[in-house]
């Protein structure tokens, strides 16, 4: 039986990227196992999940092509009630809110294109919330659709009595950033008028973590890694622990380069994640399974359509606003008009250099979004395959 190119050996565990196996393993099934040879006990186990070759990576992408789910997103609006330093919509907010045509549109796409599978939107903004009359709207207008939803908010608007309102209607789930302790959070991210949004978030974080799933991001740069610890903690004595957390790298974005200089260099990024975790671990907090998933982001899904206020469809969150980068515009009819070049389809390909990766699966080439930042255009290779080789070693917290 051949060994998988997908595996990964990390100490006595292994670990497979394509089919998210991982065994413990003794010294001498190790010693076996990295020779090529498998020990007689371990070939069930081996076959089902560490011999997975090309063939089974090809049939898992045209499979996860064919999804089950339908999981548009739309920007609600550009507004927010917030001026974040590091927001990458500052350089094009402009005060324009999603129009009857795109609701719609967006409406008739949903109504056209699901065939009976489940739809999962994803609300985004700006601050969503601020169009809270049109996320009940849409809700409202897909009667005999499986349908749910899930919103990117910075939560200074996500009362009890909110969730409570949005939950009959589909809500799923909530993504909400602290960047911080209070006076770390509140110097980045704060209101138009300045005043900080820490004290608010966590009031509304204690109120709702038991009535909705929260993914709680945090925006980690050069100024704000070295406080993880403390906001941990805080949240620990506020009593805030049923959350999933989702640390998040700030990158700069196309329009504004200065914020470059606080940016955590590419070479220690692995590293910061990894002590992100352990100190998350440490203190009860979950490192969740699914950390390692097949690496096919929303823009290779050309049926995930990100759409923004006026129409235009993106390849995913991060290009939203670029004029540069729009995939194609959505119809009142909902109907898409494409723009070839940027089709997911016609953009996914593995790439010479990746053909011997272990960690392809994961990976597929990087981040286009990335790839255009580094000026290698949108399809060049976003390549952290020594960051993979660090974090990988979070396998062996989460079978614990
Ligand atoms: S809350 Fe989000 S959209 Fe609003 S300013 Fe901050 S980063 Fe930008
Ligand atoms: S870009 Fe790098 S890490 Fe990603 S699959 Fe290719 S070689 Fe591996």
């Amino acid at each position: 039986m051949a060994l998988s190119k997908f595996n990964v050996f990390i100490d006595n565990v292994l670990f497979n990227t394509l089919t998210g196996y991982a065994i413990e393993l003794d010294q001498k099934e190790l010693e076996l196992l990295k020779r090529g040879e498998v020990p007689g006990h371990l070939k069930g186990i081996i076959e089902e999940g560490f011999s997975s070759g090309f063939r089974d990576l090809e049939n898992t992408v045209e499979n996860f092509l064919k999804k089950p789910i339908l999981e548009p997103t739309l920007l609600l609006t550009y507004n927010c009630n917030f001026d974040c330093s590091y927001c990458f919509q500052k350089g094009f907010r402009k005060d324009l809110s999603v129009s009857d045509r795109v609701i719609r549109g967006f409406i008739n796409y949903i109504l056209k294109n699901h065939n009976g599978r489940k739809v999962r939107v994803t609300y985004f903004g700006g601050e969503p919330l601020l169009e809270l009359r049109r996320i009940e709207e849409i809700s409202k207008s897909l009667p005999g659709v499986d349908y749910s939803f899930s919103l990117v908010t910075n939560g200074s608007m996500l009362t009890k009595g909110v969730v409570d309102r949005l939950t009959p209607l589909g809500l799923s789930h909530v993504q909400i950033t602290l960047d911080g302790p209070r006076e770390v959070h509140d110097r980045r991210r704060y209101y138009i008028d300045g005043r900080g949004s820490f004290d608010v978030i966590v009031k509304n974080l204690r109120e709702l973590q038991d009535r909705v799933k929260v993914v709680l991001r945090v925006n980690i740069d050069v100024h704000n890694f070295h406080e993880v610890d403390k906001l941990l903690d805080e949240l620990k004595s506020e009593g805030i622990s049923n959350v999933r957390l989702d640390p998040h790298l700030v990158h700069t974005n196309l329009f504004r380069n200065e914020w470059w200089e606080n940016v955590i260099p590419r070479e220690t990024e692995s590293d910061v994640l990894l002590t992100f975790w352990q100190k998350a671990h440490e203190r009860g907090f979950k490192i969740p399974q699914d950390i390692f998933r097949l690496g096919l982001c929303v823009a290779y899904v050309d049926e995930d359509i990100v759409v923004d206020p006026e129409g235009k469809i993106y390849p995913c969150w991060a290009f939203t606003g670029n004029h540069l980068y729009v995939k194609g515009r959505l119809e009142e009819d909902g109907t898409l008009t494409l723009n070839e070049k940027l089709l997911g389809r016609k953009t996914l390909r593995i790439r010479e250099e990746c053909k011997e990766c272990p960690f392809l699966p994961l990976c597929f080439g990087g981040c286009r979004f990335l790839s255009v930042l580094e000026g290698k255009g949108y399809n060049g290779l976003d390549c952290r395959r020594e960051a993979y080789e660090k974090i990988v070693k979070l396998v062996k917290n989460i079978m614990r």
